[in-house]
């Protein structure tokens, strides 16, 4: 093997080297096809190689690709903030430019606790959020997340923030119903807050679909109307990790809009500049902004490249792309069409205990056993070994298996770009069904 430099996440793994994209296509040195059926880490979501995209970065680096924000503002990161404003719910209108998820969590917090220091109510300073959750690698955001692999080198400097439950319908209602189960998690965020205390507790987080630590689990129409009740009476705000879901990801502009209920502080990043460069914001609301407008006007955070204009111009581009391309509605659309092939497979299928999500966010839970819902042994790693297979077949999907309080089981998320056409979607739901066969085999002989 050629010596390399480069960390990657698993060193030893022959990583294939990718030559270039168009569309929902990858294509690899050896020529290989490749259906980039996750948008990579739920990302790419217009797809690879959109000439409007790289003509907009190239116009903007011949402008200025670089101004330093605490010095300068530009037109394009103007225009951006005014953009996310008009597309965003209720008076969630103002943004913070970051340049990754796991930045744009964070900052939520910290604003979330700022906003209460500006109030007078210094003690105002921790997070609820959901045990089966994932907000970002970063300290303060790892603190809020559940993702227990990704938190377990370094539990001991973490904050233990997650405390309650997000809804798994699946196999909570082997014991009630959707309605009693909903009722369960508002009592339980309540006595959480009682536990905690009301005055210590700055804002609850949870993303509207649980991604990477549960696989695409969608809670029920009413669930976001009990918590954000319960937030409301209590006097904690609500933040929403749109991260993953926003963008047209799950059909709506943004996954919150599902449930009807519009967050206090909003996160967003990956959809928003569709992995043409690094982007993220966290998107505030005009009540949790007053009070800092009217005190310290100052926003305490930021990094070199908050704001930068290449980025700006990148991320301006990709959404006027999303709305021109009606990609929302095909979102939708689409991902009605894909939901409804997985559940032909499903129905044929030995280990497919679950589908579940909205537009094209899409996730597959696979059991040993689907009348009990025995998940497999997590030592097979089957969610790796679907990944797997599908590699093979020259379909990317992107693992959830993160096993929060050893709950989880195996999951797949699948999200194409959100341009996929119908035609495309069979193709995919092909390739899948042949990964399916191949692994049920190897599995159950
Ligand atoms: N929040 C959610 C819901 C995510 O899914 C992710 C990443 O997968 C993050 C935050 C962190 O984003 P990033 O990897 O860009 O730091």
């Amino acid at each position: 093997m050629t010596r390399t430099y480069l960390i990657k996440p698993v060193l030893d793994h022959k990583y294939s080297f990718i030559t270039h994209g168009e569309g929902i296509y990858l294509y690899d040195e050896q020529g290989k096809q490749y259906i980039d059926g996750s948008s990579g880490a739920v990302t790419a979501s217009i797809g690879h190689g959109v000439q409007e995209i790289t003509d907009a970065m190239k116009e903007q680096s011949e402008k200025v690709s670089f101004v330093y924000r605490s010095q300068f503002s530009t037109e394009v990161a103007e225009q951006l903030a005014k953009k996310i404003s008009q597309i965003s719910p209720g008076d969630l209108n103002w943004s913070f430019f970051v340049n990754s998820g796991s930045e744009a969590t964070e900052m939520a917090m910290k604003i979330a606790i700022q906003y209460w220091q500006e109030k007078g109510m210094n003690t105002k300073n921790k997070i609820i959020s959901r045990w089966m959750s994932y907000h970002g690698m970063t300290m303060g955001a790892l603190s809020m997340s559940g993702h227990i692999q990704r938190r377990e080198r370094f539990e001991l400097m973490l904050e233990n923030y997650p405390s309650v439950s997000a809804p798994y319908y699946y196999r909570d209602v082997n014991y009630r119903t959707i309605e009693e189960c909903d009722d369960y998690y508002a009592q339980e965020l309540e006595k959480e807050i009682l536990r905690v205390g009301k005055d210590h507790i700055a804002a609850f987080i949870a993303e509207p679909m649980v991604g990477a630590a549960g696989g695409a689990l969608t809670p029920s129409n009413g669930y976001f109307q009990k918590i954000k009740s319960v937030c409301d009476e209590y006097n904690i705000l609500f933040i929403a990790d749109e991260v993953m879901t926003g963008l047209g990801r799950t059909g709506k502009m943004f996954g919150m809009e599902h449930f009807d209920v519009t967050p206090d502080i909003m996160a967003i990043g990956k959809g928003m500049s569709a992995g043409y460069t690094p982007m993220a914001a966290t998107v505030v609301s005009e009540k949790v902004m007053e009070p800092i407008r009217s005190g310290s006007k100052v926003v305490m955070g930021g990094h070199t490249f908050s704001a930068n204009p290449q980025s700006a111009a990148t991320s301006l581009a990709v959404l006027n792309y999303i709305e021109k391309h009606h990609l929302v509605e095909n979102s939708a659309r689409q991902g009605a069409y894909l939901k409804e092939k997985i559940n032909e497979l499903a129905e044929e299928s030995e280990i497919i205990g679950d589908v579940r999500g909205k537009g094209l966010f899409v996730g597959v839970e696979f059991v040993e056993d689907k009348l009990t819902k025995k998940s497999f042994e997590s030592r097979l790693n089957v969610a790796n070994k679907i990944v797997e297979a599908n590699f093979e077949q020259g379909l990317l999907v992107y693992p959830a298996n993160a096993g929060a309080d050893g709950l989880t089981g195996d999951a797949v998320i699948l999200s194409p770009p959100l341009t996929i056409t119908m035609e495309e979607v069979d193709e995919l739901v092909k390739r899948f069904g042949v990964a399916l066969e191949k692994i049920e085999q190897e599995l159950l002989g």
